[in-house]
């Protein structure tokens, strides 16, 4: 048996129920999970800004331990190290067919046969898919890595949805190092960026956001500036990324780049209004304007490395509000919805 908080929609919310394990299929993984963090998709499907099919489990920021190998389940991880019983693991938010065009050309996000963890319906043979629940089934053709045991559950959380977007935002944007970067929304990617940003060489980290306290913390994850919304940047930029998703950032963004810059629009992940574009200023200053969404397999393994790296550098622990089991889902969910702190976490050990 294994206990899942099944969700329905922004009305009926959730439930939690229990039910049994399915015998693993054709290259399969059981995993035990550990801890689920809230992203900000899952508030807006917990709000009603994003519809999901239901019932489902929401929750895609997970680590876990492998529990037990299906047959012909894959021989090794991404990085090439053998995948064992009791490997603490972390895993893409996307499974999909990686003989698809889209695949080939590293955009497995979107490719054929697309599955997505934390996103599906429960139906009789696709069951365990989500964070909020004791166990995930990991299907075949799904990027799987192993973690060093030294990172924390919480940390090691964040990789497989805020690390890894921010890690192909950075890919997007081409060389860092030396050039100036303004990070547009200062919520758990855009301090990612900020620490990201300052560790590959960038001469400027300038932080933009509407919230001043958060500006003050990026200070502390690399950040060399922060201007809140409305202020004028004293110089010009090579690279922005937008993590904010609102229009009149979107539109601002375009104004603060240098000529030849390039910004990344990532944050725009919800229904919204079109966004109003010069077209002449666009071309007459040679910009690139680029959009993301989720990442690809070596976003994800960039992701793995940084955090492996430098999660002793930055105390992104101290971003994230720890203490809730999966029975107290709802309060967890009421709590990120009330104090919008960078990130809530279920601890799932
Ligand atoms: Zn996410």
């Amino acid at each position: 048996m294994s206990k899942f908080a099944s969700f329905i929609n922004a009305e009926e919310k959730f439930s939690i129920k229990s039910e049994d394990l399915p015998a693993l299929n054709e290259g399969e993984i059981l995993v035990k999970n550990l801890c689920t963090s809230i992203c900000r998709s899952d508030i807006h499907t917990y709000q009603g800004k994003r519809i999901e099919k239901s019932p489902t489990i929401l929750g895609h920021e997970i680590v876990g331990i492998i529990e037990q190998l299906g047959p012909h389940a894959p021989l090794h991880d991404l990085r090439g190290n053998e995948l064992k019983v009791g490997d603490k693991v972390t895993w893409a938010i996307y499974a999909s067919s990686p003989d698809d065009l889209l695949s080939k050309a590293a955009i497995p996000q979107k490719a054929k046969d697309l599955f997505k963890y934390g996103h599906e319906q429960i139906t009789n043979t696709s069951h365990f898919h989500g964070g909020l629940s004791e166990h995930t089934i990991l299907r075949k053709n799904t990027p799987i890595i192993i973690l060093k045991q030294d990172l924390t559950n919480e940390i090691a959380s964040l990789i497989n949805c805020s690390v890894a977007t921010v890690a192909g935002a950075v890919r997007l944007a081409g060389v860092i190092n030396n050039k100036s970067v303004a990070v547009y929304g200062t919520g758990m990617l855009g301090i990612i960026a900020c620490a990201m940003l300052s560790k590959m060489g960038a001469s400027q980290v300038i932080a933009i956001d509407e919230n001043a306290t958060r500006l003050k913390i990026t200070k502390e994850f690399g950040a060399t500036e922060s201007y809140l919304h409305n202020e004028e940047l004293q110089n010009k930029v090579d690279i922005v990324l937008e993590f904010s998703g609102s229009i009149s950032a979107m539109q601002h963004s375009i104004h603060v780049l240098k000529i030849g810059g390039i910004v990344i629009w990532i944050g725009a992940v919800f229904p919204q209004p079109a966004v109003q574009l010069n077209a002449e200023y666009i071309i007459r200053n040679l910009l690139t304007i680029k959009g993301l969404h989720n990442y690809n397999n070596n976003d994800f393994i960039n992701a793995v490395n940084f955090m492996e790296q430098y999660h002793a550098f930055f105390d992104f622990e101290s971003l994230i509000k720890k203490g809730f089991v999966l029975e107290q889902v709802e309060s967890a969910f009421e709590y990120a919805t009330n104090h919008n702190p960078f990130r809530v976490s279920i601890d799932l050990s």
